[in-house]
């Protein structure tokens, strides 16, 4: 090929929806020399065969962003490219058939308003209003989104295509790559069947031939082919241009309008994969604008439902069934960014059938991601950071990806667990807790004490949209800590050791707290992108000159491992070496914490001799364990770092030592609800990517005092110039009916001004707790603003009188409730 470009700047791989935006916002964003090759014709893959709805409400503020500048670019997009899309905004409907899925659905609209999304409820006739073909004798009320609508797929992607080579972006059809060129850890080049292109940034857009082309990079990209089908009816009666789209989750299906009939699918609880390969799990690479075999024996269970809804369905004549492969991930979220084992290789994939809706804005996010070397804000539910060695399992993807597809339309309830492939990852002492009644959650492969039944309590989670069955359980571990003394174990915490001749050097620049202290010493820090905000939050022990002992949250390993290497300074003396599996951890926390330690070990534990902040390697039960005087639940107390073999040896030493003390376990909900009294910040929620230390009331945390240069330093400096645009804030409800679970939105004397990060309930002040920003970007915000104010939180569409407060709400000098 005469025209093959030899380099470019970046090579997208795959021109679907998501290929074709990323290079189009790429473009959008002055990129010369960017080249799309597509192993067909563009749309081939998953798109062309996509049911086409556009809905936008996420969990996450910042994914339903997403979601909103699609709708935004959709609405403009033909008129800009003169191709057409099909879109039109023709509103989303969403039904609940009962008093359950209603709460669900509340709470989802009180998260729509946090987010700036309109969502109405409605009654069941209003319901029917919008859509009179359906039958309401069952339904309970339902909610309407009136920017929600549909698209043409395969022409928006289409339509992106033309924008993009308006904007000068290559597209390359008909020309498959086989091979990616890693330097030094480095992607440098694709190597195709027609030629070979060097290039700066490789994007791997292919859909859900993603992870065999993150394979040929070393990248693992957890996702799985599932089939999903939908039938396209002929045309009904009753059946308007503008029907809104419609989700009907307790019945399991969908519909949408389409020429004049009714598109409807569904999500089974019984999915079944796509394994065509002979190893099960390879692709063919020739599978272009087609599908799979129908499958009316499996479609029936949600044809039976679509009838009930629809009666007159019984009557339409069926013009076609789709059955698409589409892939799907572990946790139903896609997956985007920077892949941790490559530089410059980067991934867009894995979009669990809500890929055109996502395509404006994941593809804008992408394209920014590759231009400013980090993500342009917080996007860590679809960051591909988030995944670990589990994932790099396929017959361990494959089953948790078929789980949460059944998952998809059930109930989303507060604190539910996945089940599937459990366990993976245990601590040594995982058979004894679970002896002891402990109930485990899931994190990044590890099992982890939620909680502990009681002798005679089931110790079985029983979800609800009120107090669980473990609240009562959970608050007697949190009387446990804040009055006697617990044991947690956090053996799944990552441990990084960071050793070299430049140690110091390296941290110090990477870390925003100031690192430079005696071996010994402990510091609790953040690191900072070049926005100011918070990456990581984390501590770090120095345990020698050349070396500091890294702790993390479990769920963060990738990402704060990723963090730190890729940020080491060129030419320093420093390496990151995962210590994770080579330690237990236990947490010793409350009052007497002291005693019980004092008990089994020979080393001085007085404050005098071990004071907060600060490390020692003390011995237990014939271990040497490195002891860390830190808290993250307000207590006195020591993060136990106990080499894992000698682990069940030193619990049962300090299991010992405590009965005299009343001693207990306590799991993870305990530790929520004692940091959330305490106002201590969790990362992924409280603190993000998108928040600045000074925003969220830790600058006592950053070095800038010191005339030292650190990541993020000038971002911070210029934030603290200004009046801030947003300031956390700690709240309380005290109405007892109340059950705070995060996305509640904040009002400041009648104003809507920001949301819940997290929330739940605080047994020692007797009170439902929230954490959230008081935003105001145009005239900023200060601590005495944040204390005027007049607050109510609304919950599932309800306002309640709240608290404000920027200090913690406990103190261990107060009065307690008696529970
Ligand atoms: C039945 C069905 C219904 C759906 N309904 C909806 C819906 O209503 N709403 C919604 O939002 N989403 C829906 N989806 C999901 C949507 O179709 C996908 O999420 C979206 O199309 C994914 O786009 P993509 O660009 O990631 O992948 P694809 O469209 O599959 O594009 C990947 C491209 O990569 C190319 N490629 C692969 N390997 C190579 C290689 N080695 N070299 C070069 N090129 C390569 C492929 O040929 C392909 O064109 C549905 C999906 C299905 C199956």
């Amino acid at each position: 090929m005469s025209d093959f470009p030899a380099s470019a700047r970046a090579v997208i791989i795959g021109g679907g929806i998501i290929g074709c935006s990323t290079a189009y916002h790429l473009a959008k964003l002055g990129w010369k020399d960017v080249v799309l090759v597509e192993r067909h014709k563009l749309t081939s893959g998953s798109t062309w065969h996509a049911a086409g709805l556009v809905g936008q409400l996420r969990t996450s503020a910042n994914i339903t962003q997403l979601l909103k500048y699609s709708v935004e670019l959709y609405n403009k997009l033909e008129a800009e490219t003169g191709l057409a899309t099909g879109w039109k905004m023709n509103g989303g409907l969403r039904l609940a058939c009962n008093e359950a899925r209603m709460t669900e659905i509340k709470r989802q609209a009180t998260t729509a308003h946090s987010f700036g999304l309109e969502m109405h409820l409605l009654s069941p006739k209003e319901a029917q209003d919008l859509w009179p073909i359906m039958d309401i004798g069952d339904l309970v009320g339902a909610a309407f989104l009136p920017t929600d609508g549909q698209a043409n797929p395969a022409d928006i992607a289409q339509s992106l295509a033309k924008g993009a080579r308006l904007a000068g972006v290559k597209i390359i059809e008909e020309t498959a790559v086989t091979g990616i060129e890693v330097v030094k850890g480095r992607a440098v080049a694709v190597v195709t069947d027609k030629g070979r292109i060097a290039a700066d940034v490789i994007v791997n857009c292919g859909g859900q031939w993603a992870r065999e082309i993150g394979a040929l990079a070393g990248v693992n990209v957890p996702l799985q082919s599932v089939q999903h089908q939908y039938i396209v009816t002929e045309a009904m009666a009753g059946v308007p241009k503008n029907l809104p789209t419609l989700r009907d989750p307790d019945r399991l299906i969908y519909f949408k309008e389409e020429v004049g009939g009714l598109v409807m699918g569904g999500y089974e609880h019984n999915p079944i994969p796509w394994l065509p390969g002979k190893d099960r799990f390879a692709l063919p690479g020739n599978f272009a604008f087609q599908l799979l075999d129908n499958d009316w024996d499996h479609f029936g269970q949600l044809m039976e439902q679509a009838l009930a809804r629809v009666p007159t369905l019984e009557t339409a004549g069926v013009k076609q069934m789709i059955n698409g492969p589409e892939s799907f991930t572990p946790d139903g979220n896609f997956i985007l960014g920077e892949a941790p084992e490559v530089k410059n290789f980067y991934v867009g994939a894995g979009f669990n059938a809500f890929g055109i809706a996502s395509g404006g804005g994941a593809g804008r996010a992408l394209a920014e991601w590759v231009a400013g070397g980090e993500p342009p804000m917080d996007l860590w539910p679809v960051d591909i950071r988030r995944f670990g060695s589990v994932h790099r399992d396929k017959n361990w993807v494959l089953t948790r990806t078929l789980e949460a597809y059944a998952h998809h339309y059930s109930m989303a309830w507060p604190h539910e667990e996945l089940e599937s492939v459990r366990p993976v990852r245990v601590s040594p002492l995982y058979a004894r807790l679970k002896e002891q009644g402990a109930v485990f959650g899931w994190k990044l492969g590890w099992e982890r004490p939620n909680w502990f039944a009681p002798k005679g309590v089931t110790p079985k989670d029983e979800y609800s949209y009120e107090r669980q069955n473990w609240f009562d359980h959970v608050g007697a571990e949190h009387k446990a800590a804040r009055e006697r003394v617990v044991l947690i174990d956090q053996t799944s915490f990552a441990k990084f050791m960071l050793v070299g001749r430049d140690a110091e050097a390296a941290l110090s620049w990477i870390a925003s707290n100031d690192v430079a202290k005696q071996p010994g010493t402990i510091i609790y820090t953040q690191m900072l992108n070049q926005r100011g905000g918070i990456e990581c939050d984390l501590t770090v022990t120095r345990v020698a000159a050349d070396a500091y002992y890294i702790v993390t949250g479990t769920g963060y390993a990738t990402h704060d491992f990723h963090w730190i290497a890729s940020h080491i300074p060129a030419g320093l003396d420093a390496r990151l070496i995962d210590v994770t599996s080579g330690y237990g951890v236990l947490s010793l926390m409350g009052p007497k914490a002291r005693d019980v330690l004092a008990a089994v070990t020979p080393s001085d534990v007085s404050n005098a001799a071990f004071p907060f902040g600060t490390a020692q390697e003390i011995a237990i039960g014939g271990a040497m364990v490195r002891a860390l005087r830190v808290t993250y639940v307000g207590e006195l107390g020591w993060e136990l770092h106990i080499p894992v073999e000698t682990m069940v040896a030193v619990y049962d030493a300090l299991w010992a030592a405590g009965q005299a003390h009343g001693i207990a376990n306590a799991g993870y909900r305990a530790i929520e609800s004692l940091r959330l009294e305490k106002f201590y910040r969790a990362w992924s929620s409280d603190i993000t990517p998108d928040h600045s230390p000074l925003e969220a009331g830790m600058g006592w945390a950053v070095k800038l005092k010191k005339n030292v240069p650190f990541l993020g330093r000038e971002a911070l400096t210029a934030l603290a110039a200004k009046k801030l645009p947003k300031l956390l804030a700690c709240f309380t409800v005290d109405d007892q009916s109340v059950v705070l679970l995060g996305r509640e939105t904040i009002f400041r004397n009648g104003k809507q001004v920001g949301w819940l990060a997290s929330g739940g309930y605080g047994y020692t002040l007797g009170t439902n707790i929230g954490i959230g920003y008081v935003r105001d970007p145009q005239n900023g915000v200060s601590a005495e603003d944040v204390l005027r104010g007049t607050y109510e939180l609304e919950i599932a569409c309800q306002r309640y009188p709240a608290k404000v407060s920027l200090q913690p709400l406990y103190d261990p000098k107060m009065e307690r409730v008696k529970a």
